[in-house]
């Protein structure tokens, strides 16, 4: 079988098959078995594939056919120009949380260097990685997660990157951090997608880890969790930045407006033009907000 041919009887399987980006995908896998670029493959009639090569392929294109997503079978996914590693312990970086680190980033020169960031539920680590390898003026990052495995994971990937100096911290949410612990920064990509919706979600995305989609009844808990904390570990005129779902901007607006603690409160949009990510500054209220002698 030439590179040529395996090409097209795999993207004839996987159109078959219902998966979104047959021809993609299949010049991947074959680029992974082969490790020859995709793009000459999809041409090359010049030579053949080892049986070894080709077997390895079709056992790819079988597992790719049962949904398992792509990034699942190379085990690494591309974010903002860099390969992260990825396994069924961590959500695949998607394209849209990449908006989330470019504003971030735009906002670093508003703090006095060294700017502490927190990303909180860190997953692969792409957020905290990305930040700190492309941040202008020095950053101190924090990345948490409650998963160990994913924690091991966004430590491996900061290590193959060369993102040396991050912190990592175990744990729920602010539990693990010390009252002392604050930033300039707080990034967060949670789970919050609703429980109900989460069975129905495409093949591919059952894949992830519920763990870091299930965001509870109406798909808010850990929001909620984080909006409640973040004031107690930001900097006065610190930022808390965090991706929410496409419905979820007037609820995140109240829950943030509610705190009386955020200001310059914003729902911004993905390249979809779809309510993806929730901005909003902490300032503390002087003298600890409205007293009850003042109401009375
Ligand atoms: N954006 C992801 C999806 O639609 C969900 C990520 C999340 O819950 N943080 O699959």
């Amino acid at each position: 079988m030439t590179p040529r041919e395996a090409f097209l009887a795999g993207f004839r399987r996987l159109k078959d098959a219902g998966v979104p980006d047959p021809d993609y995908d299949a010049a991947q896998l074959l680029a992974h078995v082969t490790g020859v670029n995709a793009l000459s493959l999809r041409m090359d009639t010049d030579h053949v594939l080892s049986d070894d090569m080709a077997a390895r392929y079709l056992d790819l294109l079988t597992r790719r056919e049962q949904r398992i997503p792509l990034q699942h079978l190379l085990g690494t996914a591309w974010f903002l120009g860099r390969e992260f590693l990825v396994s069924d312990h961590v959500l695949i970086p998607r394209p849209e949380t990449g908006l989330l680190v470019t504003r971030a980033l735009s906002c670093l020169r508003a703090y006095p260097p060294p700017v502490a960031v927190l990303d909180l539920c860190t997953g692969s680590g792409c957020i905290a990685v990305s930040v700190a390898l492309s941040a202008d003026i020095p950053v101190r990052v924090t990345a948490s997660d409650l998963s160990r495995a994913a924690l091991d994971m966004a430590e491996e990937n900061a290590r193959r990157l060369g993102a040396t100096d991050i912190r990592f911290v175990q744990g729920d949410g602010f539990l693990p951090f010390a009252a002392s612990d604050r930033f300039a920064l707080i990034l967060s990509n949670p789970p919050y997608i609703p429980s109900g919706v989460c069975p129905g979600l495409q093949p591919e995305v059952l894949h992830d880890p519920l763990l870091a989609l299930d965001g509870g009844p109406d798909g808010l808990d850990i929001i909620r969790k984080v909006i409640a904390g973040a004031p107690d570990h930001l900097i006065p005129g610190g930022r808390l930045l965090m991706e929410i779902g496409w419905d979820q901007g007037p609820a995140v607006r109240s829950l943030l407006s509610e705190t009386c603690v955020f200001t310059r409160i914003e729902i911004l949009q993905d390249d979809a033009g779809l309510d993806r990510f929730a901005s909003a500054i902490f300032q503390p209220q002087q003298g600890g907000g409205v007293s009850l002698g003042a109401i009375l």
